[in-house]
């Protein structure tokens, strides 16, 4: 069985001000890659892809790569990039002798321009190139805006069913399983979507409660006879557009009214609880108090409102000003994206002593650079370092350009690439141990919580001026088109 692959993975923020462009395609994160050097870079990783190989030589499958394309989360993608990155796809796929079934590593939050739901778009383009009877799973990610689109195009679809996401690989392998199914046992999937009229808050952590209830009550749906798979999209909220929303879709052999009635019935259950699943953010100053009286050490701040991950540009300074103006000691801030602070590092080198105006350069809306009189601990040409994991576990990360600078007990460091702090690697290469703080901030809504609680003592998610404050956003949501809950302001 010939089994075709391809991934056009992005996140897009139609609020943020970084804009996405072919730079972002080719040299961040991962890299355009296409042909047999997908294999040869995911091979082993905990990724889609990797899932997706390991499931088919395992099935003794031929997985037939086509591209790989990922940016970090930013902005929506041109128009003619779109294009061209489909195409390629498509084409690649069109050369290919024979496809037995299609596996796709999909966002589910990506808008190109002209494009609200773009991977409704290429799942429909998929469809089209390689016709009706070959089956098409596609995995997302658990903040997918889903579209009646999608179920419409693919055979099966599924969501990551961890927050942090770290279960790629093994949904990977899952997505594998369910061909190997419908190609050799004659499983006919068919799939539903219930669209929740939501927007989930930070209450999403899945090891935790409430959400924990939520991913419970999933696997005993998903336990149920005649089910073939099911997930919970908590969706991506920083996307002005109409299939805007958390949703649950389930997909059934053959069984379209029982999809269809296990997907309302999940629904309706987290509906019930809409108040749950919402967490309050206030500003570090305000919760710092509370913090302090608990007492638990190293305190974790989640600047979630300037998450890179989440598309923002990861220079925002609301929390530096808070941690100097209040004088705290062992405490350090992940990461502020800053090239022109970093190459000025760079120029001075380690040891050196300069004042610097730090982050705030993007847009005032990120709030205004920071004065500090910093020494650089520790600098790096390329920020290279390689993921401990579980997310990206194997693979290499690039910061670009960095530098490590300390003001009176307060570490900060200063990256060129927008990227969150998935796990602690890359700070010990720039010697900076954060178990070793009392104070940490992380531009991560939850990301780093997979590698940081371990040790973290309590963590708290706090909102701080940004593109993708509540302030910044009220009254910017013009295409949405349908009352969501909570108030969003429509
Ligand atoms: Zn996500």
């Amino acid at each position: 069985m010939r089994i075709a692959t391809g991934s056009i993975s992005h996140e897009s923020s139609t609020f943020t001000t970084v804009a996405t462009d072919w730079n972002s395609y080719r040299n961040q994160r991962f890299g355009y890659r296409t042909g047999q050097e997908v294999l040869d870079f995911f091979r082993g990783s905990n990724t889609a892809v990797g899932g997706f190989l390991a499931g088919c030589e395992q099935h003794g499958f031929e997985l037939v790569p086509t591209i790989f394309a990922n940016a970090h989360p930013s902005g929506p993608t041109p128009r003619a990039i779109f294009d061209e990155i489909l195409d390629d796809m498509l084409t690649r796929m069109g050369q290919i002798d024979r496809i037995d079934g299609v596996l796709l590593d999909l966002h589910g939050a990506m808008v190109a321009e002209g494009h609200d739901d773009a991977d409704g778009h290429i799942l429909a383009a998929v469809r089209e190139r390689v016709g009706p009877e070959v089956p098409i799973i596609a995995q997302l990610d658990i903040h997918s805006n889903m579209s009646p689109l999608r179920v419409e195009a693919a055979d099966v679809i599924i969501g990551h069913e961890t927050y942090p996401e770290i279960d790629q690989e093994e949904r990977g392998l899952e997505c594998a399983d369910i061909m190997r199914r419908i190609l050799q046992e004659g499983l006919k999937p068919t799939l539903a979507l219930h669209q929740i009229p939501m927007v989930w808050g930070m209450n999403q952590v899945t090891a935790h409660p409430p959400m924990r209830q939520a991913i419970e009550y999933l696997h005993e749906i998903e336990s149920r006879p005649g089910v073939i798979c099911g997930s919970i999209a908590t969706c991506y909220p920083l996307a002005d557009i109409p299939n805007l929303g958390a949703s649950v879709y389930i997909a059934t052999d053959n069984d379209q009214a029982l999809a269809q009635s296990l997907a309302d019935e999940l629904g309706a259950w987290i509906w019930e609880r809409r108040t749950d699943w919402q967490c309050p953010m206030p500003a570090v100053a305000d919760i710092l108090p509370e913090a302090e009286a608990a007492g638990k050490y190293p305190i974790i701040f989640a600047d979630r409102d300037d998450n890179t991950g989440g598309g923002s540009p990861g220079d925002s300074t609301g929390v530096l000003k808070t941690f100097l103006a209040q004088g705290l000691q062992d405490a350090c801030i992940l990461y502020i994206t800053d090239p022109e602070t970093v190459a000025q590092c760079r120029q001075a080198g380690v040891g050196a002593e300069l004042d610097l105006a730090v982050g705030g350069k993007s847009t005032p809306l990120q709030g205004e650079p920071v004065p500090m009189q910093a020494t650089v601990v520790a600098l790096s040409d390329d920020g290279k370092f390689t993921y401990a994991g579980p997310r990206n576990r194997g693979l290499d990360g690039f910061m670009g350009p960095s530098a490590h600078i300390v003001q009176n007990g307060i570490h900060v460091l200063l990256i060129s690439e927008r990227e969150q702090p998935f796990d602690i690697a890359f700070s010990l290469t720039m010697d900076l141990d954060p178990r070793k703080m009392r104070y940490i901030s992380v531009k991560s809504a939850a990301h780093f919580r997979a590698n940081f609680e371990p040790f973290a003592g309590n963590i708290y998610v706090v909102s701080e001026p940004s593109v993708h404050s509540g302030a910044t956003l009220q009254g910017q949501f013009k295409n949405v088109g349908r009352k969501l809950y909570p108030e969003y302001d429509l």
